[in-house]
C-alpha cells in the first residue's frame, strides 16, 4: 500500500508517504513568519498552509519516487489543533481523495505523536507508557494497542512546551524558544538556581505556577542587577530545563511504578530536548527501564507520524467519508 499523509495542525505544513509501512518521504515546511510575534498567529498559519500545501505534496511525490496514480489512500490530521490550519489539510485531503477516488483516513495528532515510535526499529511492544510532551499537551498515556490509548495523567494548565516557550519569551529569546533554551542549557549549570516543583496530586502536572515562579525570580534578580539575564543566560536555561525535566520524570516514575510497566517512551516536540533524553537514559539504567526515544525528525510536527498511523488504520480498513470535518479539540 502507498499512503499519502498530510499534517497541518499548527505551523508546520508536512506531507509524507508510507510505502508498505516504510516512510519514503517526509517533507516539512516550517513557518518562520511567527518568530516576530512570540507565538503562532492562527490567521497567518492558515494562510501559509494554503501557499505551502501544493508544493509540499509535489516534493513528497518526487522524494518517494511515486506518482498520484500509485497512491492507495489519503491520511490527514483531523485534530486537535488550530481550526484554520486543520481546515487546509482536511480540505486538501478530501479533494485529493475525491478526485482520485481514494479512501480517506482521519488521524488524531496526539495518537500520531505516539505512533511515531512505529516508524523505525526498535519498536515498543504493548502495553507501554508514553510521556507525550508538546507545545499544546503534556500527557502520560497508557498505550494498550495502536488505537487503544488511555490518558492516565495530564497537565491541568500549561503544557511543558509552553513552559519552555514562555520562559524563553521572558528571556527575550525568539519563538519557539524551547530549542534555544536547550542550546544555552548545554553550556550552563543545571543546579545554579532552584525552582519549586508544583505539588499536584496523582499523575497530573501543572506548569502555570512554575512559569510565574521564574518570572518573579528574574524580576527580583534584575532589581539587583539589570544585566542578570545576559550575564547568566546559560545557567538560567540549564536550571529551568533541569527543573522541567525533573517535574516530567518524577510523575513518569510514579506512573511506571503504579502500572508496573518498564517499557517507557517519550513523544512530541519536547522529546527533542537533550536534557530530557539524557535524564531518561540515566533513569533507564537506574530503574531497568526499556526506553524508546524518537528520532529528532519525528519529535516535532511531521507527516511521517500521520502516515504510519494512517497505515495501521488502512490495515484495519478504518476509513471516513467526505462528510468528515476537522476537530480542534479532538480527544482519543
Ligand atoms: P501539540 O502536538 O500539542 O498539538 P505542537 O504540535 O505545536 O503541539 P510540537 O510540534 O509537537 O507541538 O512541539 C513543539 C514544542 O516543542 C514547542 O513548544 C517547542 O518549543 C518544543 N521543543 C522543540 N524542541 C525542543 C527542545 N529541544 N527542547 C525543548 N522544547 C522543544
Ligand atoms: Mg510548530
Ligand atoms: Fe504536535
Amino acid at each position: 500500500s502507498v499512503i499519502l499523509a498530510i499534517e497541518s495542525s499548527c505551523d508546520e505544513t508536512s506531507v509524507a508517504i508510507c510505502n508498505n509501512g516504510k516512510i519514503t518521504a517526509n517533507v516539512i515546511a516550517n513557518q518562520t513568519i511567527h518568530e516576530n510575534y512570540g507565538g503562532v498567529i492562527p490567521e497567518l498559519a492558515s494562510r501559509v498552509h494554503q501557499q505551502n500545501i501544493v508544493p509540499v505534496v509535489q516534493q513528497a511525490l518526487i522524494d518517494a519516487k511515486v506518482t498520484k496514480k500509485d497512491i492507495n489512500a489519503v491520511a490527514f490530521t483531523r485534530g486537535p489543533g488550530l481550526l484554520g490550519s486543520l481546515l487546509v489539510g482536511v480540505s486538501f485531503a478530501k479533494s485529493f481523495a475525491l478526485a482520485l477516488d481514494l479512501p480517506l483516513i482521519a488521524v488524531n495528532h496526539m495518537q500520531a505523536h505516539i505512533l511515531a515510535h512505529f516508524i523505525d526499529e526498535p519498536k515498543p511492544s504493548f502495553p507501554f507508557l508514553c510521556l507525550t510532551v508538546s507545545g499544546g499537551h503534556t500527557q502520560i498515556v497508557l498505550v494498550k494497542d495502536y488505537f487503544d490509548m488511555e490518558i492516565v495523567g495530564e497537565t491541568l494548565d500549561d503544557a511543558a512546551g509552553e513552559a519552555f516557550d514562555k520562559t524563553a519569551k521572558i528571556l527575550n529569546l525568539p519563538y519557539p524558544g524551547g530549542p534555544l533554551i536547550d542550546k544555552h542549557a548545554r553550556e550552563g549549570n543545571p543546579l545554579a538556581y532552584k525552582f519549586p516543583e508544583p505539588q499536584i496530586k496523582g499523575l497530573d502536572y501543572s506548569f502555570s505556577g512554575f512559569k510565574t515562579a521564574i518570572l518573579y525570580f528574574l524580576r527580583d534578580q534584575e532589581k539587583e542587577d539589570p544585566d542578570f539575564i545576559q550575564k547568566h543566560l546559560n545557567d538560567i536555561c540549564a536550571s529551568v530545563q533541569h527543573s522541567i525535566v525533573q517535574i516530567l520524570l518524577n510523575k513518569l516514575k510514579k506512573a511506571a511504578k503504579q502500572y508496573g510497566i518498564k517499557d517507557i517512551a517519550i513523544a512530541g516536540g519536547v522529546s527533542a530536548n537533550s536534557g530530557l533524553r539524557n535524564s531518561l537514559a540515566e533513569l533507564a539504567a537506574e530503574l531497568g527501564w526499556n526506553v524508546f526515544i524518537p528520532a529528532f525528525e519525528y519529535c516535532t510536527d511531521n507527516a511521517a507520524m500521520i502516515a504510519i498511523a494512517g497505515y495501521h488504520k488502512y490495515l484495519n480498513k478504518d476509513f471516513v467519508g467526505q462528510d468528515i470535518a476537522p476537530a480542534a479539540r479532538m480527544v482519543f
